[in-house]
């Protein structure tokens, strides 16, 4: 399976505040060409660049929705992507090829990532519940992905709202991106929606892992799959389920 990714410069604002969950989403400017996804993986067909999003916990170990070997990343970056035949993200959601989220698991290391830094200087601006603000630097999407692109996982999930129709294509990198704890932590100081005049901090807006069923989880490439005769792919705990 062949993944092409037109990734660019832009621009982009962040919200804090969804119906169903809470994350802060980043959203492209208006002026900015829209980053593209395509290869065999896709059937070649074009996904545009929609938003992206960020998973994490109260507990640095395991702040990912996906584990692979029973092994969770500290956070997990959603890229979510339409299919361009559809024109919106919201047109696209109950289609069966409407929707690419392509994932990068995040993981924990001593020294600050520069690349995510643009967004984490924004977080103070967002802390409370509908907020929104404009990322001031721009960011290179490209460095938000891990080094090694060649080995992914992919398989079909489903939306969590009817008509909960396989929609969603998972597209998970085995390589992940490393932030520092701090980086991490200033994403816990976000606020949810208050609540008789009370806002808790959230501190974690990642799902139960599902069960993986009869899914097939594909993985990119063949040797890495037969080292175990498959068992990395048998053993990787998917969210069947994204949160728009
Ligand atoms: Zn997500």
């Amino acid at each position: 399976m062949i993944l092409q990714l037109s990734f660019l410069l832009i621009g982009l604002s962040a919200n804090l505040g969804q119906e169903w969950t809470y994350d802060v989403r980043f959203t492209l400017n208006s002026r900015n060409q829209r980053p593209e996804l395509t290869g065999s993986v896709v059937d070649n067909k074009v996904y545009v660049f929609e938003e992206l999003h960020i998973h994490w916990s109260d507990n640095n170990l395991e702040g990912s929705e996906h584990s692979i070997n029973d092994y969770f990343s500290s956070a997990e970056i959603h890229f979510v992507h339409f299919n361009q035949r559809y024109d919106s993200l919201s047109k696209a959601r109950d289609q069966r090829d409407g929707l690419v989220v392509l994932t990068v698991l995040v993981q924990l290391s001593r020294v600050d990532n520069k690349a995510i830094e643009p967004l984490i200087r924004v977080l103070p601006q967002v802390s409370r519940y509908n907020s929104s603000a404009i990322v001031k630097n721009a960011l290179i999407l490209e460095k938000l992905l891990p080094i090694n692109k060649e080995i992914f996982f992919t398989y079909k999930g489903s939306l969590t709202t009817p008509p909960c129709s396989e929609t969603v294509k998972f597209i998970i990198y085995a390589d992940p991106i490393r932030i520092s704890p701090f980086q991490l932590s200033q994403f816990r100081r976000l606020h949810e929606r208050p609540l008789n005049g009370r806002s808790l901090k959230i501190f974690s807006n990642t799902r139960d892992i599902h069960r993986k069923n009869s899914r097939i989880v594909e993985v990119s490439d063949v040797r890495f799959g037969d080292t175990s005769s498959g068992s990395d792919v048998d053993d990787f705990g998917g969210n069947n389920d994204i949160d728009y």
